[in-house]
């Protein structure tokens, strides 16, 4: 069903660029080669947008909602080959593959309901015979660029309000995990989108991601990936001040305090720990336990991770978690363990890469004795590592869990009302999950404080990022 060629301008091109190696991580086996969009042909791609983007604008908003909400139906028929193409490229299980696939298409359905919902404001003048108008105006053309975590959820988290909002896109997914785009291009257009008002260019961060990302073309780049790359998206922005909205790294703390339901934490933590094989930037990345409940919460913590099945998702049935994305991030993950056990963290649970002959794989492991002002309690793992470290009072798991350059996700296990109240306001992060695992809703507000990012998705407040406000005074007599 994929043609491996950028889309633009409502039809696949092929720019004789070169080539990129795309590779299954749970066998290490070559699967595709997709082509490198040149500047040149990034510039095509922004110039099929602007044209087509006055016309798109033009549309009531349900109808551009009508298109979105097309291609979420075609989505769900092709739930199936969507989630392989996830798992064969970047190892996540089916299970969890098929929900980000029906999630998203979810999502597009959600974002489609705020074509009816489009708000401005009528303020009351100062002058005699003068009405003041605030329209909600879309911005122009968006950049899309995408990580490799969850390929497939952020074309619909970028595009579906871009789109309804009146604006147009151009999107790049990661050069990891390319292949589940072009099947989405090819979905888009069976639907009939207009030509140009949704355009896919692949290729490399350096090349293609810097094209797209410091040209005076778009009017907003919405990047989701790493900390170091929404800085250089920015310094590149900058240059044209164009607008940027940057979902990057976390280091979700999860606090558990000596009055929670320790069951419930443990089966939240785990799930939430090899969730995507540790790869999702909302996970608890580190836990910090109450003195009173810790060897408790540790023993059963240490059972649970220890009863995680993990494999190729592929080949093998009822898996918890796949491998890692890549050899980088299995010598990542495997260097941040090792440095952690020199400076002083038991190894509870495995601590090794999987004695396997094909993949990237990593056993599900527990570090205890851990200190806050570790590396492997400070720096993003993105793995399925759960470093423990022993608090003596909720204030002091506050302080550990506030003192960080990441402000994404931060979690709270407690029975007590007033308890969960006062943590939860102090805790300086975008999102707070009490009593449960880390997962947001099409509803909220998904956002990053500190180094976590500028702006937002979803809601309300997500779908207004992808507008602007436009004054308009009029006199009347
Ligand atoms: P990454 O930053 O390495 O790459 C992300 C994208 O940016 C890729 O498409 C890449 O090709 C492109 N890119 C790289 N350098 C570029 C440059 N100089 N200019 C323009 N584009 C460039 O991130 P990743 O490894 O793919 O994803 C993992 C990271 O994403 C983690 O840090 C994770 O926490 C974060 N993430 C955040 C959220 C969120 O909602 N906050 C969601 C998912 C992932």
């Amino acid at each position: 069903m994929a043609t491996y060629q950028h889309f633009i301008d409502g039809r696949f091109v092929d720019d004789r660029n070169e080539r990129i190696e795309v590779f299954n991580p749970a066998t290490g086996e070559r699967i595709a080669e997709v082509p490198e969009a040149s500047s040149a042909t990034v510039g095509e791609a922004i110039a099929a947008a602007r044209k087509a983007q006055p016309a798109w604008a033009a549309l009531p908003a349900i109808e551009r909602a009508g298109y979105v909400k097309a291609i979420a139906e075609k989505i769900r028929a092709n739930v199936d080959t969507l989630a392989e193409t996830i798992s064969r490229e970047q190892g996540k299980i089916l299970d969890l593959a098929r929900g980000e696939v029906l999630g998203m298409a979810g999502l597009m359905d959600y974002m489609a309901e705020w074509a009816r919902r489009i708000e401005g404001e009528i303020i009351a003048s100062d002058r005699k015979g003068e009405s003041i108008f605030l329209h909600r105006v879309p911005i122009g053309v968006v950049a899309g660029i995408l990580p490799w975590n969850f390929p497939f959820y952020l074309i619909g988290r970028k595009l579906a309000p871009a789109l309804v909002a009146g604006n147009t896109i151009v999107i790049k997914p990661s050069e990891e995990t390319p292949l589940n785009a072009f099947i989405f291009a090819e979905l888009a257009r069976q639907v009939g989108l207009p030509a140009g008002v949704f355009n896919l260019v692949s290729g490399r961060g350096r090349t293609t991601g810097v094209s797209l990302s410091g040209h005076p073309g778009i009017d907003l780049v919405s990047f989701t990936g790493s900390v170091p790359t929404g800085t250089a998206i920015m310094q590149a922005a900058a240059k044209n001040l164009t607008r940027v909205n940057l979902e990057l790294g976390g280091k979700a703390p999860a606090i558990v305090l000596a009055d929670a339901d320790l069951d419930l934490a443990v089966r939240a933590i785990t799930q939430s720990r090899i969730n995507n094989t540790g790869q999702v930037c909302n996970c608890a990345e580190r836990i910090f336990v109450e003195r009173n409940v810790a060897d408790a919460f540790t023993e059963k913590f240490v059972a649970s991770m220890g009863k995680v099945r993990y494999g190729d998702p592929l080949a093998e049935s009822g898996l918890d978690m796949g491998p890692l994305v890549n050899a980088t991030q299995l010598d990542k993950v495997a260097g941040m363990v090792e440095r952690a056990r020199v400076d002083g963290a038991r190894v509870a649970l495995g601590g090794k890469v999987a004695e396997r002959n094909r993949g990237h794989h990593y056993e599900p492991t527990v570090l205890t004795d851990c200190r806050p002002d570790m590396e492997i309690m400070r720096k993003e793992i993105f793995g399925p590592v759960a470093p423990i470290a022993v608090v003596d009072s909720a204030e002091e798991a506050v302080h550990h869990a506030n003192d960080t350059e990441y402000g994404l996700t931060s979690s709270l296990y407690t029975r007590d009302l007033g308890k969960a109240m006062r943590v939860t306001r102090a805790l300086q992060f975008g999102e707070t999950y009490v009593n449960r695992e880390n997962g947001e809703a099409y509803q909220g507000f998904h956002a990053g404080r500190k180094k976590s990012g500028i702006g937002g998705a979803d809601g309300k407040h997500g779908f207004y990022e992808y507008m602007e406000t436009q004054t308009v005074y009029i006199e009347h007599g």
